[in-house]
């Protein structure tokens, strides 16, 4: 009897533990919904000027759209890099207000975090979706209960460039092409989630020669929201 009893509260532990941090329900987007050599590049915890900026010149030098997953408190004090971000086509998302560890908070701190972002973007011009993501991609089950009340996705990601425990160009580059396949959505970092500035030129550096690599294999970059997922 005390085996099973033991037995069954082992299950339930892991269980709700496995509900927590990842929950059932709720959309988790880890990928593009796509087959061909479509991919979506993606950077956080920016603005970050002026990597930013020097990003964004990379960018237009390929003609290549990305998606920036924006910190609120960040995006006050730098709204001309949002502006400019916005201007040159790209897609800005939503990456919490102060970038905490979002998925151990309450639900209506996760609350506040979202929505005082998404009302900072739309003053600075943000149109269309706002996707969201969750610092260190913690979502779980106070951040995938907040988005699913208001139906909205989290955005993840399927390559992980490493880029915040290394700025050498090189291995970020090869990190990110030897696991990238068609449909992927890969995180890189043009700024730095709660210490704030970190020198960002290895990204901008392995962006350049991942761009340049992935087109010479016939690779289209695209916003995440390009894709209907
Ligand atoms: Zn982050």
């Amino acid at each position: 009897m005390k085996l099973i009893i033991a037995a069954v509260s082992g299950i339930a532990t892991v269980g709700l533990l496995w509900v927590f941090f990842r929950p059932p329900f709720g959309e988790n987007i880890v990928h593009l919904n796509t087959q061909q050599r479509i991919v979506a590049l993606t950077f956080d915890d920016g603005p970050s000027p002026p990597y930013t900026e020097q990003l964004l010149d990379v960018l237009a030098k390929h003609d290549v759209k990305a998606t920036f997953f924006m910190i609120g408190n960040r995006v006050e004090r730098h709204p001309e890099t949002v502006r400019r971000v916005i201007a040159e086509g790209h897609q800005v998302g939503n990456h919490s207000y102060s970038h905490p560890v979002l998925g151990l908070l309450p639900p209506a701190s996760v609350r506040r975090e979202i929505e005082r972002t998404d009302a900072l973007l739309r003053d600075i011009g943000v149109k269309g979706e706002i996707v969201f993501r969750a610092p260190i991609l913690t979502r779980f089950l106070p951040v995938a209960w907040v988005l699913a009340k208001r139906d909205r996705a989290h955005v993840s990601g399927n390559v992980w460039s490493w880029d915040w425990t290394t700025q050498n160009p090189d291995k970020i580059t090869k990190t990110v092409l030897r696991k990238v396949k068609p449909g992927s959505i890969i995180i890189l970092h043009d700024g730095k989630g709660v210490y704030g500035n970190a020198i960002r030129l290895g990204t901008i550096a392995a962006t350049d020669r991942i761009i340049t690599a992935l087109k010479r294999e016939g690779y289209a970059f695209v916003r995440v929201s390009d894709i209907r997922h």
